[in-house]
């Protein structure tokens, strides 16, 4: 009934619970996650740190799950983590630590894909029925998926070269309104003004379904340079980024016939982001407070519907992955 999912793709310690209820739904009982600090004095993530770091805390932020699910390990019923893609001595050892506590306690083990745990974090708020279409806007990817069938992802557009959650950064970075830069932009967006710096639209005219984030990147470094004031680039460039996210999925949607559309990943907890889709008049849907960036009750939410569709559980020699495409 219990479902223990952990995450450890990059620098954050990710563990959740989840519970699968008699109607078919889910619920997420906990969700701990230990966001390391000794790569901000590197400027960016060191891979090498970053395994040993989730070494070191892994087992305490199991203990911090049961604890705030009022679990203990007996409990669990299947335990689920990400096997890819990540950075892959990270990926090992959240990977190996549920390989081992599975087989320890004698229930299923099931390897997760880390971008099908961001779109199944939308499944804490609502049951995910295909079809829909799934747009995963964190800090390494930008990604639109048609799911037709559950389980199956056909990808229909992504950037051509930035990530969103990375453009937020860089120019979050640029503006010098800090580190994560999509938390800082939306803030200082709410005192500036979206008229003030002008951008164009990124692949307009464009009949696929792509992004690129490059070009406003560029604008807003040149825009800076001017003298854009921080709050101003910030206001202007979120309702750039906004605007290209949510044209080119309401596009595809309509092309494909397709009512509802789920948004996650770290952008997702963009509030002028859900603001504007909740415009579109599709049916949308976010993960729940908490589950927009990486963590591990999403991979749990993964293990809960690959239980849910029948599927197998994993075979003990899988491996992690450091790239590995959700569909083609
Ligand atoms: P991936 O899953 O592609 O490997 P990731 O897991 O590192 O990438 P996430 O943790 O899903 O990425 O998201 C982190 C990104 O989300 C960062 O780039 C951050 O700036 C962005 N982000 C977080 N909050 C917001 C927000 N409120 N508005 C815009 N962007 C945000
Ligand atoms: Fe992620």
């Amino acid at each position: 009934r219990f479902i223990l999912g952990i995450d450890t793709s990059c620098d954050d310690t990710g563990v959740g619970l989840v519970e699968c209820l008699p109607g078919g739904g889910v619920a997420v009982r906990a969700n701990r996650v230990w966001s390391q600090t000794v790569h901000a004095q590197y400027g960016g993530v060191m891979p090498e740190l970053a395994s040993r770091e989730h070494v070191e805390r892994i087992d305490s932020v199991v203990g911090e799950a049961l604890k705030e699910a009022g679990l203990s390990l007996r409990d669990l019923g299947a335990v689920a983590a990400t096997s890819g893609p990540g950075l892959v001595g990270a990926l090992l050892v959240g990977l190996m630590y549920g390989k081992g506590l599975a087989q320890a306690l004698g229930v299923p083990f099931y390897a997760a894909h880390h971008l099908e745990g961001h779109i199944y974090a939308a499944a804490s708020e609502e049951a995910l029925e295909p079809p829909y279409l799934a747009l995963v806007v964190s800090g390494g990817h930008t990604h639109l998926f048609d799911v037709a069938r559950e389980g199956e992802y056909q990808l229909i557009g992504a950037t051509k070269d930035d990530a969103a959650g990375e453009a937020f950064d860089k120019v979050a970075r640029l503006a010098g309104l800090g580190y994560p830069g999509g938390p800082a932009i939306s803030e200082a967006a709410l005192r500036g003004d979206p008229d003030a710096v002008p951008f164009k639209e990124p692949l307009r005219g464009q009949t696929g379904y792509d992004f690129s984030f490059s070009g406003l990147k560029t604008a807003a470094l040149l825009a800076s340079r001017a003298g854009a004031k921080p709050d101003d680039l910030a206001a202007s460039f979120q309702r750039a980024a906004v605007h290209t996210l949510v044209k080119t999925t309401v596009r595809a949607a309509e092309a494909l016939g397709r009512t509802t559309v789920v948004v996650s990943g770290g952008v997702a907890a963009n509030r002028a982001l859900r603001r504007a889709f909740g415009a579109t008049g599709l049916r949308v849907v976010f993960p729940g407070q908490g589950l927009n960036t990486d963590n591990g009750a999403m991979i749990a939410l993964a293990g809960a519907a690959a239980i849910r569709a029948g599927r197998a559980p994993s075979p003990l020699g899988v491996g992690a992955q450091a790239y590995a495409p959700l569909a083609g």
